[in-house]
């Protein structure tokens, strides 16, 4: 279904990335990893990809919050890859704490990775997506960002930032035959909420579906969201109902 076509997913080492590399290489798309150290996971996400799907796969060491870097690994990525068309946006991180408690550098770092670093990425990959005249670009934001979330003021403005950022890059984008959308996943089985279980979350136990969602729950909908040529400026609650 998307063979012949090459995906950056950035932040795809482990956790959501990886299942949608995964995903979208089970689909006969190519994958460019972006990732900004776990070198080791990323190549085993690529050997996965090569070995169960025969797409080709690579890993670049890139932090998404350098805009210079990313324009660097964006061109490598165009030379090494033909036909890039597809951008995951989904290296994210976390810095939690009270408003009251939160420093200025909690605060700035989670803006720089999660809605500057797609800015950057979504920027330096639009020129070849005009060239190839096809984008498909999936923002991962969170729940968070369309409710709030106590102790996660960076990280819910930065997520919330996104879902401004995918509909205006739709809107900008849209005659060009480039989509944007976003995916908010809820509470979904990761290392980052390792250390949150269903007992002590009372988020989690609220989830309508009875159950946190898997990194591959995450996966499905992005798959869809980049088969989807028709749907653009969408941000599509994946959260087992937890956000109704
Ligand atoms: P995760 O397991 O912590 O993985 C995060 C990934 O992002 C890692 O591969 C990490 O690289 C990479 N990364 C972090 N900073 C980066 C940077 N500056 N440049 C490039 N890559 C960077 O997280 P996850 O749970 O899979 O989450 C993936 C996305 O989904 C995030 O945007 C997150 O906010 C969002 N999300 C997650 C949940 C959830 O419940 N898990 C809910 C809503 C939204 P390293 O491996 O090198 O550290």
């Amino acid at each position: 279904m998307l063979k012949g076509n090459t995906a950056i997913v950035t932040g795809g080492s482990r956790g959501i990335g990886a299942a949608i590399a995964k995903k979208l290489a089970s689909l006969g798309a190519n994958v460019a990893l972006l990732d900004i150290g776990n070198e080791d996971q990323a190549k085993l996400v690529c050997e996965y990809c090569t070995e169960e799907f025969g797409v080709k796969a690579a890993y670049y060491s890139c932090n998404v919050a350098d805009f210079e870097q990313t324009k660097q690994v964006v061109t490598q990525v165009s030379k090494d890859f033909e036909n890039v068309t597809i951008l995951i946006n989904n290296a994210g991180i976390t810095r939690d704490g009270l408003v009251m408690m939160m420093n200025e550098k909690q605060f700035d770092d989670v803006i720089s990775v999660n809605l500057k670093g797609a800015f950057n990425m979504i920027k330096h990959c639009s020129r070849q997506f005009m060239k190839n005249k096809c984008g498909r670009i999936v923002n991962i934001s969170s729940v968070s960002g369309l409710s709030g979330n106590a102790g996660q003021a960076n990280y819910s403005a930065s997520k919330a930032g996104l879902v401004g950022l995918t509909k205006t890059v739709a809107r900008e984008f849209a005659s060009k035959n480039i989509t944007c959308n976003a995916i908010a996943p809820g509470f979904i089985a990761t290392d980052m909420t390792a250390d949150i279980s269903a007992e002590n979350n009372p988020l989690a136990a609220q989830i309508p579906l009875g159950r946190p969602g898997t990194p591959e729950d995450i996966a499905g909908a992005a798959a869809f969201l980049v088969t989807s040529p028709y749907v653009t400026g969408v941000v599509l609650r994946v959260d087992g109902g937890l956000g109704m």
